[in-house]
């Protein structure tokens, strides 16, 4: 089971794959993440993302892409995975539709987690991320028991370089020009279930978990 989650950055797309991964026992693929720990191990292609990334632009599409392959060849992607910030241009939708229907598979939903632009800033500049396993908080609406330090593994929590204001403005033109043409790709497909991500965390989960139990 395949299910793309959809939104803009900021909108709550890894701290929902966090927990819904959990309870239903899915495989969490965030792309972020999978570029952030490259550029931690300053791998081949931690190098090539690091410009585009504190730029805010996408990584290239071929980079991306081929990234996405390889990750989802691993065994444990196998019965499915939630899909959180790939694919984010419609070539990346196209392919990963071939790499599923070369497995015999598909996208089965896609979640769309929708936030007005003017809240995306202030939760981005509000985030926290923890540095072992990024596990996400925001300083108002999901503080952290302690300030600076994970609840969930005790890791030092810091402010991504590229949740500054600045370049935070940037990755949402980027999404409103080359990622929420998604938003009617899928649906044309059937596949989009919009989501209220102005609601508190618990209860997008919620709507979330009973969405997805739908199509299992
Ligand atoms: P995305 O992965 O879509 O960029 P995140 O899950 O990282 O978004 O969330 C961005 C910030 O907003 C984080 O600081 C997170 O704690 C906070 N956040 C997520 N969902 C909500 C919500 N429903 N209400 C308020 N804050 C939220
Ligand atoms: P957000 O929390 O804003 O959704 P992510 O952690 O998903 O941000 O992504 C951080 C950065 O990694 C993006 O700004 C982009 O540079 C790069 N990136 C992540 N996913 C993709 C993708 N599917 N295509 C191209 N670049 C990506």
């Amino acid at each position: 089971m395949y299910l793309v989650l959809l939104g803009p950055p900021g909108a709550g797309k890894g701290t929902q794959a966090q927990v819904v991964s959990k309870e239903l026992n899915l495989v969490h693929v965030s792309s972020g993440d999978i570029f952030r720990e490259n550029l931690k191990n300053m791998t081949e292609l931690g190098k090539v993302a690091q410009g585009y990334m504190e730029r805010g632009e996408l990584v290239p599409d071929e980079v991306t892409i081929a990234m996405i392959r390889d990750r989802l060849s691993r065994p444990d992607c196998a019965q499915g995975a939630l899909l959180d910030g790939f694919p984010r241009t419609p070539a990346q939708a196209e392919e990963l539709d071939r790499m599923l229907a070369e497995l015999g598979d598909r996208v089965v939903l896609v979640p769309y987690i929708s936030v007005p632009s003017q809240i995306l800033v202030e939760r981005l500049s509000g985030r926290w991320t923890c540095r072992a396993q990024g596990h996400i908080y925001h300083q108002m609406y999901n503080p952290p028991k302690q300030a600076g330090v994970c609840d969930l593994d005790g890791s030092e929590l810091y402010q991504r370089e590229d949740d500054k204001p600045e370049t935070v403005k940037r990755r949402i033109e980027v999404y409103l020009e080359q990622t929420s043409p998604l938003i009617e790709y899928y649906r044309g497909k059937g596949l989009l279930v919009e989501l209220d991500g102005t609601q508190p965390i618990e209860d997008v989960t919620e709507t979330l978990l009973v969405e997805i139990r739908k199509v299992m």
